[in-house]
């Protein structure tokens, strides 16, 4: 055999011995078969064993094992991203003909993706009320498949009663898919409140550090799960082996993160009630939330993320103050290390109900020391008093010198 053969072929060391604490990352599109035989026979291991590597490898097959251990559950598929998993989990579910139901709290590309992309291909969409609790049944007819709930609503934080939901979808064979990323695992599990699937963005929570993209489906019913795993095969979906490996990382520190941003956010947020410039906090854990008896009920924790509605004479220099914070950083996500602010985060602009022109501003907090984000948030108010202080005295002098004017 010549050099260059022999180099292609090279063997790994050997592994007797290596016992390391680190999930290995594994790499592969191709997967070698011992026979033809073997290979031909493949797809019978398609849905545990190893065929191709979009279909699988031992470190995503590590990550959706955890996932599922932490829903108690027997099935997770993990995909390049909450979005996809989401968009997986809806085609692979609906077909031309059918009605979904959608909360008009949910993330807003996976509204997006029912009204655009959904009806385009001949599927019913109507946005609900996410505090429509029993009265759901009355949207549901035989040709609705599938109910979506997201507890609480991305921006806008309602708590949905799920089991109520799930009975009345149940009653007339529709299915419940749940989007559980603002709580993950630790805080809440739909699987047990009744939710057929769980999507899960693990992009938030899990990764923990802003730096990779993963979504996970859920579910105990291993029809649906075959379902799902055929059609991300269809649609080319998989994870990276190095992705996985970096939230399966995260997956370590999780609960310890979780908890300090838990408990920061509640302090910021219970500071900021008594805030003048805020008119509003929205946080299921506070005891005023209109959702707060369905998340005591049904939630055992609290995460980092929620939203706040600026008092009137402040709302149109949002700007001013989101620009005059130090350490939050300004953009979309959240369950990161970092605190991040999300400015002017539509209220509800969908067209579904409770539609309106308002806007808030999101807070994920990090793990930076309460103090700090504190201390960040109250110069920034000041900025914002101070200029708006500065326009009213600037508004009276205007006037003061029109009347001299006139005179
Ligand atoms: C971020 C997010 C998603 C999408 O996750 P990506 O991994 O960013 O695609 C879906 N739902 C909710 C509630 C999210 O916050």
């Amino acid at each position: 055999m010549k050099t260059e053969t022999r180099l292609l072929r090279a063997e790994p060391a050997s592994d007797a011995g290596f016992a390391s604490l680190a999930v290995p990352v594994t790499r592969a599109s191709t997967i070698v078969f011992p026979t033809s035989d073997a290979f031909e026979r493949r797809y019978e291991q398609f849905y545990d064993g190893y065929t191709y590597g979009l279909y699988g490898t031992p470190t995503s097959r590590t990550l959706e094992a955890r996932i599922s251990e932490l829903y108690a559950a027997e099935h997770c598929l993990c995909l390049p991203s909450g979005q996809s998993a989401t968009v997986l989990a809806l085609s692979a579910l609906l077909k031309a003909g059918d009605r979904v139901l959608v909360a008009a709290s949910a993330y807003g590309s996976t509204r997006t993706f029912c009204t655009d992309m959904l009806a385009a291909f001949g599927v019913e969409v109507v946005l609900y009320d996410p505090t429509i609790a029993s009265g759901i049944g009355a949207l549901i007819d035989d040709r609705t498949r599938v109910v979506v709930v997201e507890s609480p609503g991305s921006n806008t934080m309602e708590i949905q009663d799920i089991p109520t939901i799930v009975q009345a979808a149940h009653a007339l064979g529709a299915r419940v898919l749940a989007d559980n990323t603002w709580a993950s695992a630790l805080h809440c599990n739909p699987l047990d409140l009744g939710a057929d699937m769980v999507m899960e963005a693990l992009s938030k929570h899990a990764g923990g550090h802003a730096d990779v993209l993963i979504g996970a489906l859920v579910t105990r019913n291993e029809a649906l799960f075959r379902r799902m795993k055929d059609v991300s095969r269809l649609m080319g979906l998989g994870v990276s082996a190095d992705d996985a490996s970096l939230a399966l990382r995260g997956l370590q520190t999780m609960p310890l993160r979780m908890e300090r941003e838990g408990v920061s956010a509640l302090t910021l947020a219970h500071w900021l009630i008594g805030r003048p410039e805020i008119a509003r906090v929205l946080h299921p854990a506070l005891p005023g939330d209109p959702g707060h008896h369905l998340w005591k009920r049904d939630f055992r924790g609290a995460s980092g993320l929620f939203s706040v509605e600026l008092a009137v004479p402040y709302q149109n220099s949002t700007s001013s103050f989101v620009d005059a914070l130090r350490i939050f950083r300004i953009g979309a996500s959240w369950g990161s290390t970092h605190s991040i602010v999300t400015p002017q985060v539509p209220f509800r602009s969908n067209g579904g109900p409770g539609s309106t022109s308002r806007k808030l501003i999101r807070f994920s907090i990090g793990l930076e020391p309460v103090e700090d984000l504190q201390a960040d948030i109250e110069a920034a108010l000041a900025v914002l008093s101070a200029g708006t202080t500065h326009s009213v005295r600037k508004h009276a002098v205007d006037q003061r010198e029109l009347q001299k004017e006139e005179r």
